[in-house]
């Protein structure tokens, strides 16, 4: 991997732009919703807030983009926290490989990272270069010390040069946070190509294979391992046979390695998500029949966004949870048993 893969280097200093966005008024009705409507960033690292009245919600408007997809692209933008996230120091002197950092679940965690104390590194695409540049901006505008290494996942020799890589500029690694994930709905078994859940399963569970293994390499005891599985591996829908089956092996693995690895003091976890408003699910993950009423018939009538689910990363991280391992943590607003 060479030089020319960084996007930027920042030292540590004092950090900037976590201006809040308010509640512009009381939280009932129309006034709420008008507002949430506006800002995705309504709740504005408030401490106390109706989760009903937080965020976007159904109809969505159509709006397909090709794989991989770009944040920067949605509307409603999803909330990552860039705006009001707030860390206090559980990471500090940490050192984070974020794969899928550029866009939804896994830029919430860079950013949540990164303020938490961090110096990280974030995987993305090449495709999704511009996504990646808002993270880089947005946490080196804040004096963190964050690395940007694009490339594809399904590489095997990729996996293993990202690890070490990370490793060299971090100076040492022992976070690794696999969120890059591939979701791609289809309708039938009979349409479904070996090329297809060849992608699928390279993407979600052959990285995260190489990567661990790669990183057992270097990281030393107390460091945590975070795996993205999903209430797929437990509900699966009809339409992502491939994505599903890939999601219960991420769960197993998970608690398997977390067996394996205790004897290390390495603690290995995992984080099943429900629905999320991200770029996966608008660039071939749901048809658009689907993500236009994205989560409406769920409990809190709603998706969530990536800002709602990084809290889990950085509680999974932590050292203070130090007797959490082998856990697959969901976070679905119910979504798992409707
Ligand atoms: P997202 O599109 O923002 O993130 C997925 C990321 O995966 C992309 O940004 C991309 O950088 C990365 N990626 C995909 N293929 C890659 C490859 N071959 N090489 C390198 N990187 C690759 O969407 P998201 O929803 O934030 O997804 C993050 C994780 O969350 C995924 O593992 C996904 O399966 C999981 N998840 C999402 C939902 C949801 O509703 N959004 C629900 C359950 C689980
Ligand atoms: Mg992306």
């Amino acid at each position: 991997m060479s030089n020319d893969t960084t996007i930027s280097e920042a030292r540590r200093g004092v950090m900037t732009g976590l201006a809040v966005a308010g509640l512009a008024s009381g939280l009932g009705g129309a006034a709420s919703a008008a507002n949430r409507d506006k800002d995705p960033a309504v709740t504005g690292g408030k401490t106390f807030f109706d989760p009903r009245e937080a965020y976007p919600r159904a109809p969505f408007a159509v709006q397909d983009q090709p794989w991989p997809g770009l944040a920067n692209k949605m509307i409603p933008r999803p909330d990552h926290g860039e705006k009001s996230y707030r860390g206090s120091g559980k990471l500090q002197g940490r050192k984070a490989l974020i794969t899928g950092g550029d866009s939804g679940i896994g830029r919430a965690t860079a950013i949540a990272y990164a303020r938490e104390g961090a110096d990280i590194v974030i995987n993305y695409l090449p495709q999704e270069e511009s996504d990646a540049r808002e993270v880089v901006s947005l946490l080196q505008g804040e004096g963190h010390k964050v690395f940007a290494l694009p490339g594809d996942l399904r590489n095997e020799n990729f996996c293993i040069q990202l690890v070490q890589e990370a490793a060299k500029r971090l100076g040492g690694l022992d976070i690794l946070a696999n969120i890059a994930g591939h979701q791609h709905y289809n309708e039938s078994i009979l349409t479904l190509s070996t090329a297809d859940f060849d992608e699928t399963l390279k993407t979600n569970v052959y990285a995260m294979f190489w990567l661990c293994k790669e990183a057992l390499r270097i990281m030393p005891a107390g460091s945590a391992i975070i795996n993205t599985a999903s209430t797929q591996a437990y509900k699966p829908s009809a339409i992502l046979l491939d994505y599903a089956t890939s999601k219960a092996a991420i769960a197993n693995f998970t608690r398997a390695l977390a067996i394996q690895l205790a004897p290390n003091g390495i603690r290995v976890n995992a984080v099943a998500p429900g629905p999320f408003w991200t770029p996966l699910q608008v660039s071939g993950g749901q048809p658009s029949s689907a993500y236009t009423q994205f989560a409406s018939g769920t409990p809190l009538k709603r998706p969530g966004q990536p800002i709602e689910i990084s809290p889990v990363y950085v509680f999974l991280a932590c050292a203070e949870n130090s007797y959490v391992t082998g856990e697959v943590y969901g976070e679905t607003g119910c979504a798992q048993i409707f």
